[in-house]
């Protein structure tokens, strides 16, 4: 059984401008956790509801986290940071729509009805977030190449395990 949503009525949410912070285990993310190579960690998000002069009603959604990624050159993991920022105007699931508007940028249009699953939309943002083809900063680079950059425990762990494999 999955674990319970998060639901609520989008547009009454808007309204009363309510907010919802809460931190949740990336385990219980399913799609998201499918999508990585450890879903080890939390993701941290805030909803914050709100309606505008026109009477429209936004959410607007920060999600926060480290990922477990695998990195596309060396394959090892890789600690990414998650960041979103977004703001979303709903629209009711019976309307169009408003197509002037989906040029604009800043905000995307939510199709949503009178329930709505706010752990969905998080995972959803996470989902469109992750990177394509994520790599370590100085990923593999052979120590003090680069002269003097700062190297990252994750590209030490990587030399050192590679270094036991031969071994
Ligand atoms: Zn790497």
């Amino acid at each position: 059984m999955s674990p319970p949503g998060l639901i609520v009525d989008p547009f009454r949410f808007a309204r009363e401008a309510a907010v919802v912070e809460r931190s949740r285990p990336v385990v219980d993310f399913e799609r998201l956790a499918g999508a990585l190579s450890d879903s080890a960690g939390t993701l941290e998000f805030r909803v914050q509801g709100r309606q505008d002069r026109d009477g429209k009603h936004w959410l607007d959604l920060s999600v926060a986290g480290t990922l477990i990624v695998q990195c596309q050159r060396c394959l090892e993991a890789l600690a990414w940071a998650l960041r979103v920022d977004n703001r979303l105007l709903l629209v009711p699931e019976d309307q169009e729509l408003p197509e002037q508007e989906l040029q604009e940028d800043g905000w995307d249009c939510l199709p949503a009805g009178r329930q709505f699953d706010l752990l969905q939309l998080i995972e959803d943002e996470a989902l469109l977030t992750l990177p394509f083809a994520p790599r370590h900063e100085d990923c593999c680079a052979p120590s003090g190449s680069d002269g003097g950059g700062t190297t990252s425990p994750f590209a030490g762990l990587a030399q050192l395990r590679r270094s036991e494999g031969r071994g």
